[in-house]
């Protein structure tokens, strides 16, 4: 074991995950297990970093001292480097000669230090604001760093300040990644913060997962669907499994993996990855979605029983579930090769359950294929629509209707559109937690093949079964919900990724805005200033809304809501987690500003 350098007060120089950029920070403690210091950055971030990436003060001053005034006189070509850094920095940087020269009377500052920021918020009135804010902060920068005393440098700070004041940036080593990539760049090496419970956690959610689907689909299609009169014996195993189901679910993959790589729609860039590189991705989704549905209906035309889904129902969950965990195992055997920078942040703990339920690798790739972002969308969610249809037809057939029931009629309009609407915006996938974060491993794996395509048909299958016609105003009423919560859903996440993609577009200007050390900034305004995740309030309402469809007889069909409850509650509090590492006291002053998650004045 290697000897423990510093103890906890001492002030360090600290490598910032990801990049070669050093920060003055305090060491708040060792751990022996995991051989990591923790260490809090004068923004108030606290992060695990590994010996290698801290250096003492004074021999970093040296080193630093030596090394920058080596590599600014000998190398012209470090100026282009450094300025190609931010693609939203760029065109700034060029317009502003005189910045550059400013940045130049700094060169002399070589300690690191961090700018005091005011912390009110800011209105993100766009570019030219920008511009202005960082010509005038860079005039002051020189004098302000002269002038202020040491101890209102350990107030509250913020590296994006510093960032737009020019050459205030912390030494860099050989290489640079840019400074907005920061956040989504966290050390992989292992995972120490366990989530879902842990080890104990996983393994009771391996068990009880596919459990719980099972139970679902056969409490939907009894009669009596409540809680109470759950069978006391498994059906028998014919009615579980079926080798022509398992082959046709094989089809279904495969078909929808051959659209997917058709050379049809953009190929768009995902978020930055550890590496600073980025990941191209086809965005083809829609499409996909068109050529199925062309396919279903010259199958159904040709005289294709769409009844056979229904009575095969339980089949095909057993098939899904065992491609599921094949998947799952492929995945887990091919990450033992994965590179570090290739690994997911939460799913290398070392602990193999865990592992395997978290995801080691976090883009898994045959060539161009993703499979991660290929589950995501594809398979599972265009299923789930077949799968809707294929219950509205059997409605019919066994109640002998002529029409499908107006729930039923709304079920599949309101989830047809919830996913048109998703494969329509299939790229502000790429800025989801899902890609960006979550490695590839049993839990997103079951998520997209099983969990998804099974349980969000729940009011489709369990109205087959129960069919329910609404009065006029319940119609009215429910559709009224449902446009209000896809208004606020689509609107959130729109904003957030238009918003990501360019923070200083003219179009969001209107937008009130938090900096943070990171680089990136906050929105604190319109939707985003009502709650902190309306996004999750907006996708509730419409879960509500086509639960309610199936009137109030059992919770069964509720059974989607209840579950999306808990998981954007759960989902929330990681992201909440996440977030406050990644942001430190900029996180505190939003939580501020905008105290309530998802529910105003309830939660
Ligand atoms: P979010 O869209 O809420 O993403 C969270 C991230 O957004 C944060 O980590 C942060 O990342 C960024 N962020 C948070 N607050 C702000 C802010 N004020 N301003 C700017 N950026 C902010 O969550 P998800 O990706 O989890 O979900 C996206 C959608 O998918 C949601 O609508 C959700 O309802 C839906 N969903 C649905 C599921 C279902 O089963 N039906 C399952 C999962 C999700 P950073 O700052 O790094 O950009």
């Amino acid at each position: 074991m290697p000897p423990v350098r510093f103890q906890a007060g001492d002030m360090v120089m600290g490598r910032w995950p990801g990049s070669n950029l050093y920060y003055e920070v305090k060491v708040l403690r060792y751990s022996v297990d995991t051989q990591l210091y923790t260490v809090i950055y004068k923004d108030g971030t606290e992060l695990e970093l590994k010996d290698a990436d801290i250096k003492s003060l004074t021999g970093f001053r040296q080193g630093s001292g030596r090394s920058r005034s080596r590599s600014r006189s000998r190398s012209p070509a470090r100026t282009r480097r450094s300025r190609s850094r931010s693609p939203a920095r760029t065109s700034r940087r060029s317009s502003s000669h005189t910045t550059e020269t400013r940045r130049d009377k700094l060169k002399d500052v070589l300690e690191v230090r961090l700018t005091p920021v005011p912390m009110s918020m800011v209105n993100n009135s766009n570019k030219e604001h920008e511009i202005k804010e960082e010509n005038d902060m860079t005039e002051k920068a020189v004098q302000k760093v002269k002038e202020e005393p040491e101890n209102q440098v350990s107030g509250r700070y913020n590296l994006r300040r510093r960032k737009d004041q020019g050459e205030e940036r912390p030494f860099e080593a050989k290489g640079t990644v840019p400074v907005g990539f920061l956040a989504a760049t966290q050390q992989t090496s292992k995972t120490t913060d366990l989530e879902f419970g842990g080890r104990i956690g996983v393994f009771f959610l391996l068990l009880l997962l596919p459990a719980v689907v099972l139970a679902l689909l056969i409490l939907c299609a009894q009669k009596d669907s409540s809680l109470l009169s759950f069978p006391h014996m498994l059906p028998p195993l014919d009615s579980l499994w079926d080798w022509q189901v398992f082959g046709i679910t094989l089809l279904w993959l495969l078909f929808q993996a051959v659209l997917s790589l058709l050379p049809i729609g953009k190929v768009a860039n995902g978020m930055p990855l550890k590496n600073g590189k980025t990941l191209k991705y086809r965005i083809n989704g829609f499409y996909a979605l068109l050529v199925s549905v062309v396919a279903i209906g010259a199958g159904v035309y040709n005289g294709l029983d769409l009844g056979y889904i229904h009575t095969h129902f339980l089949q095909f969950y057993t098939s899904a579930l065992l491609v599921s965990f094949l998947l799952s195992i492929y995945l887990f055997v091919r990450s033992r090769s994965a590179r570090d920078d290739e690994r997911a942040p939460a799913g290398n703990s070392g602990y193999l359950l865990y592992d395997f339920f978290m995801g080691r690798e976090l883009n898994p790739r045959i060539k161009d294929f993703d499979i991660k972002f290929f589950c995501e969308m594809r398979p599972g969610l265009i299923g789930w629509l077949v799968f809707n249809f294929a219950m509205l037809h059997s409605e019919m057939e066994l109640q002998k209707l002529d029409a499908p029931s107006s729930a039923m009629l709304l079920v599949n309009a309101f989830q047809l559109f919830w996913v048109v609407d998703g494969l329509w915006h299939e790229e502000k996938l790429l800025t989801m937690m899902d890609i960006v974060h979550d490695g590839f491993g049993f839990m997103l794996a079951f998520g997209d093949l099983a969990w998804v395509p099974f349980t969000f048909t729940c009011q489709s299958y369990y109205l087959v079964s129960h069919p329910s016609d609404l009065s006029v105003f319940w119609i009215v009423a429910i559709i009224l919900l449902y446009a209000i919560g896809y208004y606020v859903f689509r609107k959130a996440n729109s904003e957030k990724f238009a918003f990501r993609k360019n923070p200083a577009d003219p179009a969001l200007s209107y937008l009130k805005t938090i900096p943070t050390a990171t680089g990136k900034s906050l929105i604190a305004s319109g939707l985003w200033g009502f709650v902190r995740h309306p996004n999750y309030l907006g996708d509730l309402l419409m879960a509500l809304a086509w639960s309610l469809t199936c009137g109030f007889n059992h919770i069964i069909p509720y059974f989607y809501l209840i579950y999306l409850l808990i998981l954007l509650v759960h989902r929330e509090a990681r992201d909440e987690h996440q977030c406050r590492k990644k942001y430190g006291v900029a996180w505190e002053q939003y939580c501020q500003a905008v105290p309530y998650r998802i529910f105003p004045r309830v939660y």
